[in-house]
């Protein structure tokens, strides 16, 4: 059997999303990515139980949607953005927003500043822009001399282009100082996608130790100190969903600093079904192929082409026949022309028929605006919040 997650329940012997079966949301066509605030509203509660007093943000790259993100606006403490077009749709909401990433120009700087955005600086010529643009204040992001274990994408403890070295940050917050611009704190990001407690707890104690370590290095107090997020989601069978009240539970007590989390995935990743609707049926040397109205170029994640090395079948599932058992296997196909549109192989599935939607869950991080949706021409998938 596919592994379906365990917040989605059939209704009427289909899928049921938000209360209403996946026929529902699919009336106005497919593909379509359907997002359950619900789902999101639990993730964002169990964070807040787990991290009390600790400010959580919504990193919006991993879901720009606009609906979304103004909705997140009335259930999060700020948002962390990486582009100027991050930054406008951050801004609609009147939430604080952190400003991070590599290449920030001139103009994206201004725009920061200009917004009242906290900037992370991350590189000592970026800290020479941001002042001559005027900036007065910033943190600066520590490419730390650890990685967070079990990460799907690492980001610390080699060379990169996110953040300084942690040796080079005294000398670039004593030339901050020198150009007037006060530095509050420090943006630690050590990874992304981890299940694994033990990791994050590692991790987290780690960046407040380093936090500690380097304030006191660079005479500074430290008021503000992001410890970046990492928090995964179980995509695969056998996957084992993270423990976040052990994390929180571990987090080491830093009075007087506003402490920050910064979450995309963990938040929003779970809550997204996409549904394509079959337009195919077909035996090929004994394999048999179900071929999807969808695709790569709206779930570039599912098919195994963004940072995947081994691909892995997403939950996949018949949305229109969800509470039928599988009675044969299927490798589940989109409609690009290109061996490379995998959305599931060898996927056990009920008799499966031209028009039934089928269902890729896990879609509501890193899945339409991460995909090349403009590869071979197809429109863009609808995108609903439930
Ligand atoms: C991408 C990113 C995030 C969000 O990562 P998730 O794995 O989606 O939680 C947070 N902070 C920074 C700086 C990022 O680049």
């Amino acid at each position: 059997m596919s592994h379906v997650p365990p917040d989605f329940e059939p209704v009427d012997r289909e899928l049921g999303i938000a209360g209403q079966p996946a026929s529902h949301w699919a009336s106005e066509g497919t593909p379509v990515f359907v997002y359950d605030r619900a789902i999101i509203a639990a993730r964002i509660a169990a964070v807040r139980e787990a991290f009390p007093g600790v400010e959580l943000h919504y990193a919006i790259k991993a879901n720009p949607l606009p609906a979304l993100v103004e909705w997140m606006g009335g259930q999060v403490d700020g948002l962390d953005v990486a582009s100027a077009g991050e930054l406008a749709l951050a801004a609609r909401t009147g939430l604080p927003i952190g400003f991070a990433g590599p290449g920030k120009r001139d103009a994206e700087l201004a725009e920061a500043i200009a917004a009242g955005a906290t900037v992370s600086i991350e590189s000592g010529g970026e800290l020479e822009r941001f002042a001559g643009l005027g900036g007065r204040t910033a943190l600066l992001r520590v490419n730390p001399d650890f990685e967070l274990k079990g990460s799907g994408m690492k980001m610390g403890g080699r060379g990169t282009p996110f953040g300084i070295d942690a040796d080079q940050v005294p000398g670039v917050a004593a030339r901050a100082a020198a150009l007037g611009v006060r530095i509050k704190g420090f943006h630690v990001y050590a990874g992304s996608q981890t299940l694994s407690a033990a990791a994050l707890i590692e991790a987290q104690a780690a960046t407040v130790a380093l936090a500690v370590r380097l304030a006191g290095e660079c005479g500074i107090a430290l008021e503000t100190l992001n410890l970046g997020g990492g928090f995964g989601i179980p995509y695969f069978a056998n996957d084992t969903a993270l423990d976040v009240a052990a994390v929180g539970a571990a987090l080491p007590a830093l009075p007087g600093t506003r402490l920050i989390l910064e979450l995309g995935r963990y938040l929003v990743g779970e809550s997204g079904v996409y549904l394509t609707r079959v337009v195919d049926v077909k035996t090929s040397r004994g394999t048999a192929f179900v071929v999807a109205d969808g695709g790569m170029h709206h779930q570039l994640a599912a098919s195994g082409n963004l940072g995947t090395v081994i691909r892995r079948n997403y939950p996949i599932a018949n949305a229109s026949r969800f509470a039928e058992a599988a009675t044969a296997t299927y490798d589940v196909t989109g409609c690009l022309c290109t061996p490379l549109d995998r959305l599931g192989e060898r996927v056990a599935l009920p008799d499966t028929r031209v028009g039934d939607l089928i269902a890729v869950f896990m879609a509501g991080a890193y899945g339409a605006s991460a995909s090349p949706t403009a590869f071979l021409g197809h429109p863009p998938a609808r995108e609903v919040l439930a």
